[in-house]
């Protein structure tokens, strides 16, 4: 009886997204209702590991209880007076944000996108009026597989039909290359006009694609050599995801807080932060860069209502201290190598998982099937009765990103859980064979 109840329970509410929302997901069936650090509940109940962390915006783990407070603080102080005013929030963490990453400057906006967005403006602006490109015809140079979010510019030079079918016409000023391919790059930067180079350090949404050593080192350099703007959207990358504060620090093994300055770190010309920027709290994203390039723009050159507001400037700051206080960045590097390790053995003896990539506590496994099958859906959905939450990125990848505040025993838990799952999976392959 309390079963069907239950399943009423779900079920109801998953008809009435269905019913009144517009169909732009496909999420997994289940409906959560709360969350504390690693866990989601469903309104059933059922406890999970949260292993997507909304996409790697959730790194310090749900409800954060300094985030939380800063938020409720803020919102019941002062929300949002627009920028046409100042307010006594937003400076204090512009210089919090600027000395953390290493920048003279930062512009606050909400989303991803908008972020990229303000560094795609910001690259033409200073295109124009810094190195003299002929006005309408600045390019950039885009990798192939590239996610940068969903706005009418960023998906004219997606790849993927899934993003930018039947939403052109598309915006002009775009060359893509293969990822990862430092010869393609170096020709592409040769092209007249070229401005920048917008890159993720590692490809999340096409499936966790981790490049070659040094194609980032190469990129700097390249970009260097060539007066290119080095931009790197570390909008899921960032904030200690993948072991270090930023994926461009590359293997520098530094705690939070370094100078930034050794051989390893690659540092971009436009640094694109968003999602954990505020813990998954509240929408906060920022375009970090220094003064040359910068300040090409001036007031009512760009904005937002909301970019920028009280709470934002609050939460951002709990959320990066959270990182450092708690050190996950270490947490991250060193439960990322164990991961590894452990899904390795598991592939060992798997039919069913071919390859573990990733880095810090960004990785996906990639599943024996083609891209169209649906096996990985079915894994996901078979983790999910297991009590682990994750999610395919593309066809045969499924990305595995918990918040950082996991623990070693905690982790290996799921490991388990995983090991467990893909174990009945391929037994109940092999029966239907
Ligand atoms: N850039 C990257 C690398 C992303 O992964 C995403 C979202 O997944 C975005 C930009 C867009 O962010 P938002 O969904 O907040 O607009």
């Amino acid at each position: 009886m309390n079963e069907t109840m239950n399943a009423t329970t779900s079920q109801s509410i998953i008809a009435l997204e269905d019913k009144f929302g517009a169909h732009n997901y496909h999420p997994l069936p289940v409906v959560l209702t709360r969350g504390e650090g690693v866990f989601v509940w469903d309104v059933e109940g059922k406890q999970y590991f949260d292993f997507l962390s909304a996409y790697s915006a959730v790194n310090q783990g749900h409800c954060h209880p300094k985030i939380t407070k800063a938020l409720i603080d803020q919102a019941q102080t002062l929300a949002l007076t627009s920028r046409a005013f100042y307010n006594d929030s937003l400076g204090e963490y512009e210089k919090y944000v600027t000395n953390l990453f290493g920048f003279d400057k930062v512009l606050p906006m909400n989303t991803g996108a908008e972020a990229v967005e303000t560094a795609i403006k910001l690259c033409r602006k200073w295109a124009y009026e810094k190195k003299r490109i002929t006005e309408n015809q600045a390019v950039i140079v885009v990798c192939e597989g590239n996610f940068h979010g969903r706005t009418t510019t960023i998906v004219s030079f997606s790849s993927d039909p899934d993003s930018n079918k039947n939403f052109g016409p598309y915006a002009p000023g775009f060359v893509a290359i293969p990822y990862d391919d430092v010869n393609a790059l170096e020709a592409a930067l040769k092209l007249p006009n070229v401005a920048g180079f917008l890159v993720e350090p590692i490809q999340g949404e096409a499936g966790v694609y981790t490049p070659a050593e040094d194609f980032l080192t190469n990129a700097r350099r390249l970009c260097t050599e060539n007066g290119v703007l080095f931009i790197a959207d570390e909008v899921q990358t960032g904030i200690a995801r993948t072991g270090s504060l930023l994926a461009v620090c590359g293997n520098c093994t530094c705690e939070n807080k370094c100078e930034r300055q050794t051989e390893t770190y690659n540092r971009p010309d436009i640094l694109i932060l968003g999602k954990a920027l505020s813990g998954g709290v509240y929408p906060v994203s920022a375009v970090l860069a220094d003064n040359e390039i910068m300040m090409v723009i001036k007031p009512g050159q760009h904005g937002s209502t909301f970019g920028g507001n009280p709470i934002a400037a609050k939460v951002a700051i709990a959320a990066l201290d959270a990182v450092e206080e708690e050190g996950l960045i270490q947490n991250a590097r060193r439960l990322g190598h164990i991961f590894r390790k452990e899904m390795n053995r598991i592939i060992e003896t798997s039919d069913l998982v071919v390859k573990v990539r990733g880095k810090g506590l960004l990785n996906a496994i990639v599943v024996n099937d083609t891209e169209d099958s649906p096996t990985a859906w079915n894994l996901c959905v078979a983790l999910k009765e297991n009590g682990l939450l994750a999610k395919p990125t593309h066809g045969n990848i499924i990305r595995f990103a918990p918040p950082l505040v996991i623990t070693e025993d905690q982790l290996l838990e799921c490991v388990g859980i995983i090991e467990k799952t893909i174990k009945n999976v391929e037994l109940r392959i092999k029966n239907e064979k």
